[in-house]
């Protein structure tokens, strides 16, 4: 392997409390040094960064990559391919595949098909067989093979006893629970959030009430059980009430917010574009700012883009026929840069955690730090990039972007993974 040292950036390491301009030396794989003017021998390459910013690689905790079964709308290739443009490193699939991951084979096939895409890949496994709600995996076997959670995202788990029964079984390895919190008879076949624009359009709506009520029985469960939870895309603001309220306990629950639900409010629906559609539904301005706010604070742990693929004749219907969903993985981290970077209502330092060192602590793995001897998984920022999104140019298969036309302000540079460069940014 080749060594790499990289001049003159702007360390932001926010595990170590940095945050200073220095240089970092990669070495078979790993950071072998950070400091200012390092001068080590034998480097292969040396890049100037200056003016760019040195990360820990970003990770993306909800995606789904549609391989095995819908290899139209993506596959692990073009998913991870999309994942390093936009600066990630690694990501988290969800299990509803075809077929389902449900079993060791399926966790297989998705590792082995990762060894060759360029960013890591970290299975999530489903809570029960075939998603269906009524029979849990097994779940020490699925453990054992590799998966770092357990969800049946797309549903959530009704039944009661059994999120019980996956709670206290996956204490035995300190496993973790996602739920996608909705109950299927408030939501009841609703395309969007129930509110006055819901009203205006006429389409069939989604309480907020069908989140929160779920959360607020995952979270009893969770206490009850003395197991970990993570909330999947919260997007109302009761529900960060709640997880608030929890944590204040002391119970083991953490949570997400998609940039979708960060950036956009159901006004957007207005349009009846259908790539304003997807599960949750876009709450309304409180809800928006009760989740920025909650972010930025620390209630809500991560960013994760739950990058959900269609392809063109799929959405291009009617919106009450068309799928929930949209990809997010070119289009995060120029949001976050340009919407709350930017605009200083976010440090980069709380970027860094909420993107990168909290997604790797909630699953366990590798990664979230510059310090010497971690995995060199590195993203680097160019903070001033200008960028049009483009979705004809994106690298992933589908297009189903709410936020094609958009100027942003800030990019990924360059992505690199076990210390070898696997995107770098064209220059301009
Ligand atoms: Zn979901």
């Amino acid at each position: 392997m080749t060594d790499l040292l990289l001049k003159n950036g702007r360390i932001i390491d926010p595990v170590n409390h940095r945050d200073e301009t220095g240089d970092i030396l990669i070495r078979d794989g790993r950071i072998a040094g950070t400091g200012k003017n390092l001068k080590p021998d034998g480097v292969e390459t040396e890049i100037d960064v200056t003016g760019k910013w040195i990360v820990p690689g970003l990770v993306d905790m909800h995606v789904h990559l549609r391989e095995p079964g819908r290899e139209d709308k993506e596959t692990i290739q073009t998913g991870c391919q999309a994942a390093v443009a936009g600066g990630f490193t690694a990501v988290a699939c969800m299990p509803n595949t075809v077929p389902v991951n449900d079993n060791q084979s399926i966790t297989r096939f998705i590792l082995d098909k990762a060894l060759d895409a360029p960013a890591r890949v970290y299975p999530i496994a489903a809570i029960t067989r075939g998603l269906d709600g009524s029979q849990l995996t097994d779940m020490a076997e699925l453990h054992d093979a590799g998966v770092v959670a357990f969800s049946d995202d797309g549903r959530c788990v009704t039944n009661a006893d059994l999120l019980r029964r996956a709670m206290d079984y996956t204490k035995l390895f300190d496993g973790l629970i996602i739920e996608h919190c909705e109950d299927p008879v408030l939501s009841n076949g609703g395309v969007m959030r129930e509110g006055f624009v819901c009203t205006t359009l006429g389409l069939s709506p989604i309480p907020s009430l069908a989140e929160e009520l779920m959360v607020a029985r995952d979270i009893r469960i969770a206490e009850y059980t003395g197991g970990r939870l993570h909330i999947a895309h919260v997007s109302s603001r009761e529900s960060v009430r709640l997880i608030a309220e929890a944590r204040e306990r002391g119970v083991r629950v953490s949570a997400e917010v998609t940039p979708h639900h960060l950036f956009l409010t159901d006004e957007e629906v207005r349009s009846f574009d259908t790539n304003t559609k997807m599960n949750p539904p876009l709450g309304t301005e409180q809800d928006r700012k009760a989740l920025e706010d909650a972010l930025i604070a620390g209630v809500i742990d991560c960013i994760a883009t739950d990058h959900a693929p269609h392809t063109e004749q799929e959405k291009m219907v009617e919106y009450d026929y068309a799928p929930n969903g949209v990809i997010g993985l070119e289009t995060a981290l120029p949001l976050v840069l340009t919407q709350l970077v930017h605009s200083r209502r976010m440090s980069p330092s709380r970027m860094v955690e909420v993107m990168s060192v909290n997604p790797c602590r909630i699953l366990g793995m590798e990664g979230g730090t510059l310090s010497d001897h971690a995995v060199a998984d590195i993203t680097v920022i160019d903070p001033e990039r200008l960028w049009l999104v483009e979705p004809s140019r994106f690298y992933s298969k589908s297009r189903n972007t709410p936020f094609g036309g958009m100027s942003l302000r800030g990019a990924a540079a360059m992505t690199i993974v076990s210390g070898r460069i696997v995107y770098q940014a064209d220059e301009e």
